[in-house]
């Protein structure tokens, strides 16, 4: 059976896992590592890796066939001229056998080969083979003079051709070989016209000459498979190399619990936008904290309060939703955000969904004394164009937080003042 047509590999996770491109990356790589331990590269490609293969080289082994045919389908016609020489009697079946029959089925090989799957076109290549090694064949079986051993040459270049030049699969090449050697060693151990030892000598040639070109045939096909697992293995091993690369990046600069930027992402962001300050781009900072946060935990358990922190965080993704806004989390029960581009208004205005969106959540938090009885959050906001630096920036947005908490929370405050939800700057009369 030719190699990778029955193995017993499968994906692990079956074919769904295997759509996953992770997945079946994952699988690739193992059956490479595999292969490559084990040293077998002709018979132990299994179904997975035997459809990359086949994907990868496809191209190539077209092109390759198609050459082949079109030398082959040359110096095949040729053995029409010699045949005038060798075997005069037959000219006219030798040519109809080579010009009708095996060189119409070699230009339909060189048609197919780019038009049927993998395993057919091998398949082709090998039937075309048994009729090119047929012709002389033949001839040698009805010519009854003494120039049949002539016949011989051409069968054994023929299979010259078949395994080392075309070449075909290894295993097509062996069940080739085999079928020619058996019809030729009939043919020459039958025929009256050859003394026995002289038909003897010819088929250990014949067998010997098929046994060296398919050592040869079988380290060169195992040479260019071990080639293409070491270079599958290593474009596979860096494609997993960067998708690491790129989650460790992530998760560098994600916060684990809600998924925001973290504290570091949220530094970098806020340097870089502060370069684009220096040149004259504001963008607005909001702090914000969520009120007797402490006082929910020590109520409602550490648990439930990592909950609480998940939903905001989630009403602070929502309302972040410029292509250059980061929300983030800035530590503990704190969060920030950077608004690229946006006034004081506008900034306010987000920090107002926010504030309602928290309270709109109307989580319970019945532990708080001033009656509100749902968690709540309080935001301090600042401008770029407002500040001297970047830590003053931090600065003004802390502040005005910490001025949010001191006039009763649930509020927000920027250095300008007090920002409630009946101010006109940030809900505008209707
Ligand atoms: P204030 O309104 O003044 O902000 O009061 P507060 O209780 O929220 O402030 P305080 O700084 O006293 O307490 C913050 C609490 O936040 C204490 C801590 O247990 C809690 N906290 C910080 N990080 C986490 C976290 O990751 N998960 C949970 N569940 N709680 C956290
Ligand atoms: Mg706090
Ligand atoms: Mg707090």
């Amino acid at each position: 059976m030719p190699y990778g047509s029955g193995q017993t590999e499968r994906p692990a996770g079956g074919p769904a896992a295997a759509n996953d491109s992770a997945t079946l990356d994952a699988v690739l790589l193992d059956a490479a590592d595999r292969c490559l331990r084990s040293g077998r590269f002709l018979d132990s490609f299994g179904p997975v890796l035997e459809a990359r293969f086949e994907a990868d080289t496809r191209q190539d082994r077209i092109r390759q066939i198609r050459y082949a045919v079109f030398i082959g389908i040359l110096v095949f016609n040729i053995y029409n001229l010699t045949g005038l020489v060798t075997l005069p009697d037959w000219w006219v079946l030798n040519l109809v056998l080579r010009a009708a029959v095996v060189t119409p089925v070699g230009l339909f090989v060189y048609w197919a080969s780019s038009r049927v799957g993998g395993g057919l076109r091998e398949m082709l290549c090998a039937g075309a083979m048994v009729g090119a090694n047929g012709v002389p064949i033949l001839l040698m079986a009805l010519e009854g003079g003494p120039r049949i051993y002539l016949c011989t040459a051409e069968i054994m270049l023929s299979i010259v051709f078949g395994s080392n030049v075309l070449p075909l699969r290894f295993s097509w090449a062996c069940i080739v070989s085999a079928v020619t050697a058996v019809l030729a060693t009939t043919v020459v151990l039958t025929k009256s016209d050859i003394p026995i030892e002289l038909g003897l000598v010819i088929v250990i040639d014949l067998l010997v000459m098929m046994n060296f070109t398919l050592m040869a045939a079988r380290r060169t096909e195992a040479a260019n498979r071990r080639d293409y697992l070491l270079t599958l293995r290593e474009t596979l091993r860096g494609r997993r190399l960067a998708e690491d690369n790129t989650m460790l990046a992530r998760l560098s600069t994600t916060d684990s619990l809600t998924g925001l930027a973290n504290r570091r992402r949220f530094a970098r962001s806020m340097g870089d936008l502060w370069q684009g300050a220096l040149e004259g781009r504001r963008f607005a900072l909001i702090l914000l904290d969520v009120d007797h946060f402490k006082l929910f935990n020590d109520r409602y358990g550490h648990s439930a309060g990592d909950d609480c922190l998940r939903a905001i965080a989630a009403i602070l993704a929502r309302h972040a939703t410029g292509p250059s806004d980061v929300a983030a989390r800035y530590g503990g029960e704190e969060f920030a955000v950077l608004l690229p581009g946006r006034t004081l208004a506008q900034a306010l205005e987000v920090a107002e969904a926010l504030r309602r969106g928290v309270e709109d959540l109307a989580v319970p938090h019945a532990a708080r004394k001033d009656g509100l009885g749902r968690v709540t959050v309080s935001l301090g906001v600042a401008i770029s164009s407002q500040a001297a630096s970047e830590a003053a920036l931090v600065e003004a947005a802390d502040l005005a937080l910490y001025a949010a908490k001191e006039a009763g929370r649930n509020r927000i405050q920027s250095p300008a003042g007090p920002r409630r939800r009946d101010d006109p700057a940030v809900m505008p009369a209707a």
